[in-house]
């Protein structure tokens, strides 16, 4: 019998801020665990604190030079664009190396509860998927994902784990991770990176040496939506998932694919992201021994990013929750200046039209789930 969901969780989180404009806003952690709180979720969790990670765990990933160079800029808020700090996306501020190696350290940390026998994890502050070995990008200062993968390969040599990203952007710092791993296979389904950040993600983007064919991109069009995310799922992700027999499922549940978003160009609804989220608990009951770490990501709507985290979290644990917004939690939401919000938890419509029209999304995804097939399925007896 494994133990309860682990949930990491500290007021200390709420300190990963850019700057007041920036749109990773701590607000949507602040949200989310108040929802989850309020609806009754958290009393079937199990809540961690999570501290900093040291300087040895982030150097299963990280250079050092690189960390040196995110510690002077911790020191003196300077900038260093050359490893990506004071840039547009990562500006630099004072103590950026403490608040960065404390979101490794709930990923982290979570992950280590999971080789211990936890059920599940979810770590809403994770998910920084772009970071690279020797830069921070796209608002990633140190890329949890890739250390706590490494670090469950260390003390499981020979296991092998999947990693899902439903983020709008590809999942590049965790895909160049592991791009040559025969042991972690990465699927990341995103908008094409001829119209988004970081501009990489291609089908053709297989893996290299012994991990060929356990890289996989799935590039959608803008507007492509709920019924794309569940052909998606069906066509590769589950048949993926079955050849593979992964010891443990790793995802990337940003919602800045979801409509309301205001950074990306996709129409992904809850019904969507239901689907998904219910088939990986499905799978990952049935098939990972280690169980499943889900962490958060991208999603710049703040009270959009609530209320679908904590759907997730709901899915996660098999708890119905209801589909209106506790009254409370709407009165502090107004307070932090957040009046405009969905109507419910859960999307009243299921397709949503946007950029393409849907013959076009529906026909882009056709040619790349074929190509998909073509390239990495006879890697896996598909
Ligand atoms: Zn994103």
């Amino acid at each position: 019998m494994r133990g309860k969901l682990v949930y990491p969780w500290s007021e200390e989180l709420l300190k990963y801020e850019f700057r007041e404009d920036h749109p990773l806003k701590p607000d949507r952690l602040k949200l989310t665990y108040l929802l989850s709180q309020e609806l009754g979720l958290l009393e079937n969790v199990r809540e961690i604190e999570p501290g900093v990670a040291t300087r040895n765990d982030l150097s299963l990933f990280h250079t050092s030079d690189f960390l040196d160079a995110v510690q002077a800029t911790s020191a003196t808020g300077e900038a260093n664009p050359r490893y990506g700090l004071g840039t547009p996306d990562n500006p630099a501020f004072k103590g950026i190396y403490e608040t960065g190696a404390r979101y490794v350290g709930a990923t982290l940390e979570g992950m280590k509860e999971l080789i211990k026998g936890a059920s599940n994890a979810f770590v809403i502050s994770g998910g920084l998927h772009h970071a690279q070995r020797s830069e921070a990008s796209g608002f990633c200062i140190f890329n949890d994902v890739a250390i706590a993968v490494t670090h469950f390969l260390k003390k499981k040599p020979g296991a092998k784990v999947l990693y899902v990203d439903v983020d709008a952007h590809h999942g590049d710092g965790v895909q160049n991770a592991f791009y040559r791993s025969k042991n972690v296979m990465t699927i990341s389904v995103h908008q094409t990176g001829r119209t988004l950040f970081p501009g990489t993600g291609f089908v053709y983007e297989t893996g290299g040496a012994e991990g060929v064919g356990r890289s996989v991109n799935i590039p959608v069009i803008p507007g492509a939506g709920t019924p794309e995310l569940i052909e998606i799922f069906d066509e590769v992700i589950q048949p993926l998932f079955n050849a593979f027999q992964p010891d443990l499922l790793v995802s990337q549940l940003g919602v800045d694919g979801h409509y309301m978003d205001p950074l990306a160009h996709l129409a992904y609804t809850s019904s969507g992201y239901e689907t998904v989220v219910r088939g990986l608990k499905e799978m990952s009951d049935d098939i990972c021994e280690t169980g499943w770490l889900a962490v958060g990501g991208g999603g710049y709507d703040v009270v959009n990013v609530a209320r679908l985290w904590t759907l997730f979290l709901s899915l996660m644990l098999g708890e119905d929750i209801p589909n209106e917004f506790p009254p409370h939690f709407l009165d502090v939401c107004r307070e932090m200046g957040y009046d405009q919000y969905p109507p419910a938890i859960r999307d009243q419509n299921e397709v949503v039209q946007m950029y393409f029209s849907r013959e076009e999304v529906s026909l882009d995804l056709e040619r790349t789930i074929r190509r998909v097939k073509e390239l990495v399925f006879p890697y896996h007896g598909l």
